[in-house]
């Protein structure tokens, strides 16, 4: 055992990942969560027999030999309690979009069957969707993620010559707004498709990689859900000699002359270490745990100018009902589109049908998610402390506009709701202390998406960030990686 001891703020998949890397190491490691269990944004919750599940669609690196397959491994994300290993959905198609008139638009995950419906829906621009699944074709061979040190030299090198012979594509898509690329093709229904729910100004790399991974099977769904993914990881760090305490919210990162010594509990307590990684936001941690005085300008400027990802107005459902009939995942046109009290408008709402997942539901019954994106998560935090009244008031109106909507269009919806439960920004705050309830940290613009994030701070050693907040796009596996990396990092400064 190594007698350095590295203290982790947050026990989201970032710091849950770091403690596992650490511990395997051999260090002594302590995460310090201030909420009550693991998984931070990767979290559900119980209702009356129904998981409402918040988190994971889609998982990059779901099939072995993918890209990052082998960090899940390690983990031991797939490995669970009961000695089963996690079953992965590979769904026919990503998503669907239904029109005014009846018909429909599906992103199927086969490029050529995709290929084929976008030919179908949308014959005049031909040229482009041959380029545009040419291109998904090439990316879903990319095996971004995997460090590969545990392949062999030959094998290492036929993954960097496979992500250079990528490069060009990713480049370009990165470059790339999705307003840009959206309005290369002429139909306005495939238009809206590729850049419904998504920003003009964000990178086509959000759109294009998340298809082209569907293509190869390498992004699937883990049956059980987000937070068994979290407590499989969190069972794995423990049973490699890691500790972590919940209810254990840091008001102070310790330091003394240039160097991180420890953390100070929100009761008093001081926690001393030889290293600590903050795996937190990344705003809470510059501003109030280190209190400003230490920052770095590349990352100052991140916190002031970039755009955020949203935060979101989330209704859970429990439909005492099969609804196998329905598609398992649509950006579904609201007949009434819903006026959020905070100012934003909705036309279409992203709404998943757990009808794939038994799990999350009792016999007989349907976990049932709807989505819907704002950017004034403030507001929400605002109201709920201090308008109670107007806060449940407008969670109950959302919730009725969505069961509203879902009757209209599907018919047998609302006799058979047996839960409803909403989560606003307001909730995202509460639980994980993410700045404005933004679900993946900074948004990914062509800016963003080029420009790599400090993991440490000028003037002050044994001290890094991890997560979202440093990974401009964030998502489950670039949280996973962040925390191979940064033991990495530090099995090099402690020896
Ligand atoms: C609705 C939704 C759907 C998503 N879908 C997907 C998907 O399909 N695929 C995908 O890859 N990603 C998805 N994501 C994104 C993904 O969940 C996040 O990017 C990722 O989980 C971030 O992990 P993290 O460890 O960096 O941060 P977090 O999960 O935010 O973890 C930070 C942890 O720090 C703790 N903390 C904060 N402050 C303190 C403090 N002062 N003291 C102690 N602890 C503290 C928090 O409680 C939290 O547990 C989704 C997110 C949401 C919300």
């Amino acid at each position: 055992m190594n007698t350095a001891r590295v203290v982790i703020i947050g026990a989201g998949i970032a710091g849950l990942s770091a403690g596992s890397y650490l511990a395997r190491s051999g260090y002594e490691t302590e995460i310090l969560e201030k909420h009550s269990i693991p998984g931070g944004l990767c979290t559900a919750w119980k209702r009356s027999g129904y998981t409402i599940d918040y988190c994971v669609h889609w998982l990059m690196g779901s099939r072995p030999g993918a890209g990052f397959y082998g960090l899940w491994d390690e983990l031991g994300a797939f490995d669970n309690e009961d000695g089963s290993r996690t079953a992965i959905i590979d769904h026919e198609f990503f998503t669907q979009f239904n029109f005014e008139d009846g018909e429909t638009l599906t992103l199927y995950s086969d490029a050529d069957r995709l290929e084929e419906e976008l030919l179908r829906v949308a014959p005049e621009d031909e040229q482009q969707i041959r380029r545009f699944t040419r291109m998904l074709r090439k990316l879903s061979g990319f095996v971004h993620g995997e460090t590969g040190e545990e392949l062999g030299a030959g094998a290492r090198l036929g993954m960097r010559l496979s992500t250079l012979a990528r490069m060009p594509q990713i480049i370009s898509q990165a470059r790339t707004t999705i307003g840009e690329y959206a309005a290369r093709f002429t139909n306005p229904r495939l238009r809206e498709a590729l850049s419904a729910g998504i920003p003009d100004d964000w990178s086509s790399i959000s759109l294009s990689l998340g298809l082209a991974m569907q293509h190869s099977k390498s992004a699937g769904y883990p049956v059980g859900g987000s937070l068994r993914l979290a407590r499989n990881i969190e069972r794995r760090y423990r049973e490699l000699g890691g500790k972590v305490r919940y209810n254990a919210p840091v008001s102070e990162i310790l330091t003394e002359g240039g160097r991180a010594t420890g953390v100070r509990l929100d009761s008093g307590e001081e926690i001393p270490a030889d290293y600590v990684i903050s795996a937190a936001d990344g705003y809470a941690t510059l501003n109030s745990m280190l209190g400003g005085r230490f920052t770095s300008p590349k990352l100052q400027k991140a916190h002031d100018t970039y755009p955020l990802f949203p935060s979101s107005v989330f209704v859970g459902l429990g439909i005492g009902r099969d609804l196998s009939h329905l598609p398992h995942a649509c950006m579904l046109r609201l007949t009434d589109p819903i006026e959020l009290p905070d100012g934003s408008t909705h036309e279409r709402a992203s709404l998943t049908v757990y009808n794939f997942d038994p799990t999350l539901a009792p016999e007989g019954g349907t976990f049932v998610s709807v989505l819907l994106n704002t950017w004034n998560g403030d507001y929400w935090h605002h109201v709920a402390q201090n308008d109670r009244p107007a806060y449940e008031g407008a969670k109950d109106a959302v919730a009725k506009a969505v069961i509203d909507n879902l009757e209209t269009t599907f018919g047998g919806i609302r006799e058979a709701v047996e839960v409803v439960d909403v989560s606003t920004p307001h909730t995202v705050i509460r639980y994980t202390a993410n700045r404005s309830g933004s679900y993946e940290g900074f948004a990914p613009t062509p800016q963003t998406v080029s420009t790599s994030l400090p993991k440490t701070l000028p003037g002050l050693s044994r001290f890094a960030m991890i997560g979202q907040w440093t990974a401009p796009g964030g998502g489950l596996p670039t949280a996973a990686k962040d925390g191979k990396d940064i033991a990495r990092r530090v099995t090099r400064e402690l020896g």
